[in-house]
């Protein structure tokens, strides 16, 4: 593979959960309704994901591999109007350069589909296939041919357990699709897709979370926050269950979550870590969330506000639940 793409691979590809981000952005731009992810030592020597989106014409299947391809981005305007996840036309090239691929690929109108298999980014063969519709891509061996960066993976539980982390937070961001995750030989869960965030919870957490939930529904001044507060008995040590969603987007951010605790604390009158899923909706004016693929930050043209009006909904919130 060319030397240039193995190095813009960088970006993008640093391990398997990121592969499996892009993947799988892929296929929720591609207007799937159930995705399924497979990983296998951590990711690092197998990933599947299959969808059941729009697929990809065969005569548009090598584009789709070279850099900045991207069938996204209509003019220049629409940098400013993303509604794609995904739109670097970087993701694919960049996977492929440091690993082996195999992509089987189906559109509804077509009759038949199309695999391709490429190697380090070269063209192995190209065929026509019966397949059904929908987009199934295989990744074998990452960075077989950079092995400097193959040494920098850590164990493959520790990897996996980042896809875990990043395939419930895909999950949690979008109860309209029916996600299966599976990890090794495991079902780590299956999601229904029916559109239901406390289905989700607890095909994810499990009974005894999804039990303690208090749905929270806010809209003020154009901002809208959906979603669930777990109950007191539910706080945990630390901040990795304060899940929220900007505009559908998983983001960690030290104002959000700071006005979480701080709803909480004023029922409380301790400070504490909760576990809460919010999906957080606000036009795209008042918040600037960093799309760089290894960035999750955001930034608010009102921070102080936004975090002022959270932490007092919250607390009301909990206030009144019913018991
Ligand atoms: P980007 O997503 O930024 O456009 P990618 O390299 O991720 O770039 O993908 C390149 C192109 O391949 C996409 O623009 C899209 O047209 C096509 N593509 C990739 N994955 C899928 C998929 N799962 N289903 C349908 N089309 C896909
Ligand atoms: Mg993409």
């Amino acid at each position: 593979s060319r030397t240039i793409d193995r190095i813009a691979a960088g970006e993008v590809v640093e391990r398997p959960a990121s592969v499996v981000k892009e993947l799988v952005e892929n296929a929720i731009d591609a207007g799937s309704t159930a995705i399924t992810v497979e990983a296998k030592e951590g990711g690092i020597e197998f990933i599947r994901v299959t969808d059941n989106g729009c697929g990809i014409e065969r005569d548009q299947l090598p584009t789709a591999f070279l850099r900045h391809a991207t069938s996204k981005i209509e003019d220049a305007d629409d940098l400013n109007h993303i509604a794609s996840l995904g739109f670097r036309g970087e993701a694919l090239s960049s996977i492929a350069a440091v690993s082996r691929v195999e992509i089987i690929t189906k559109r509804k109108e077509n009759l038949t589909g199309t695999r391709m298999v490429l190697e380090g980014a070269r063209e192995q063969s190209i065929d026509e296939i019966g397949a059904p519709d929908g987009t199934t891509f295989l990744m074998r061996n990452l960075f077989f041919n950079t092995p400097v960066r193959r040494k920098f993976l850590k164990q493959p539980a520790t990897e996996g357990s980042y896809i875990t982390d990043l395939m419930e937070h895909l999950a949690l961001s979008r109860p309209d699709i029916s996600f299966k995750f599976v990890l090794g030989n495991q079902t780590r869960f299956h999601t229904s897709g029916n559109g239901d965030l406390r289905e989700v919870i607890y095909r994810i957490y499990g009974r005894e979370i999804a039990a303690e939930l208090v749905p929270i529904q806010i809209e003020e001044n154009g901002i809208k926050v959906e979603g669930y507060l777990g109950k007191p008995v539910l706080v945990r040590s630390n901040r990795n269950f304060e899940i929220y969603f900007i505009n559908g987007r998983f983001i960690r951010s030290g104002v959000i979550a700071k006005a979480i605790e701080e709803g909480y604390k004023q029922y409380l009158m301790q400070h504490k870590f909760p576990l809460c899923v919010l999906h957080i909706t606000m036009d795209t004016e008042t918040v600037d969330v960093n799309v760089h693929p290894s960035k999750m930050d955001v930034r608010f043209s009102d921070g102080m506000a936004f975090a002022r009006m959270l932490s007092e909904k919250i607390a009301i919130t909990l206030r009144n639940r019913e018991m």
